[in-house]
């Protein structure tokens, strides 16, 4: 993602009321926080969160927090939320690599992962948010039945993950390598930023839904 430095960014984001800041002091407690038992569902690398206040828009009944580290994309997400009114999606400026300092054992009903940075060299490996070094928090963090969700177009990362996922002890729900002519995976799909960029430039998009 090309990242201009927004001037003030990480003043704003602490300034907003919809970023939370020491996230882990509501670790076990993010039902609280949202003042109801409705599911908690997250976006991993949110970006400008075009995806995750879609969703959240959609789906009143769900609480959602968008995660990501870098502030300058951060704000776009923070304007998209003050301009709807998305009374059930909260922000963390956060690296993922943590999780497990913000979330509780089973806490979180989803995991969303779109368009992950790919981290191409072998010695990153690690560094992909569906690694299995990363699946293992999911798993701790996730309900019994929850799911990860991720899309991406890059073939390696894909790949990648698809050779991860038996790795760490998940299945695969479902799977295509066309999400955009699959119309079973299709049903219901809110495109991403970088979805939106990639398929216009003829990129197919890939999908997997998996779980323990
Ligand atoms: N999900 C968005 C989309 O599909 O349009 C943005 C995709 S962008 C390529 C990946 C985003 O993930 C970047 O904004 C990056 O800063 C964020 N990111 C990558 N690794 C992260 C991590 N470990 N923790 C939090 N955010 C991360």
């Amino acid at each position: 993602m090309r990242l201009r430095n927004i001037k003030g960014s990480r003043e704003m984001i602490a300034e907003s009321p919809y970023t939370i800041d020491n996230p882990a002091q509501y670790k076990g407690k993010w039902q609280e926080f949202f003042g109801n038992k409705a599911p908690i569902r997250i976006e991993v690398g949110m970006g400008k969160g075009k995806f995750i206040s879609t969703l959240a828009m959609q789906n009143p009944e769900v609480n959602y927090i968008g995660i990501e580290k870098y502030s300058s994309v951060l704000i776009r997400a923070i304007d998209k939320r003050i301009e709807k009114n998305i009374e059930n999606l909260y922000f963390l400026r956060f690296d993922a690599v943590d999780i497990l300092d913000i979330f509780d054992e089973g806490e979180i009903d989803r995991i969303y992962l779109n368009f992950s940075d790919p981290w191409p060299k072998d010695r990153h490996a690690k560094r992909r948010l569906t690694s299995k070094e990363y699946l293992k928090k999911y798993n701790i963090i996730l309900k019994k039945d929850g799911i990860v969700e991720f899309k991406t177009d890059n073939d390696d990362l894909f790949a990648f993950s698809l050779e991860e996922v038996p790795l760490a002890g998940w299945e695969i729900v479902a799977q295509t390598f066309d999400l955009h002519n699959t119309a079973e995976m299709m049903e219901g799909n809110v495109m991403t930023e970088y979805e939106k960029k990639f398929s216009a430039l003829g990129n197919p998009i890939h999908k997997m839904i998996i779980r323990r």
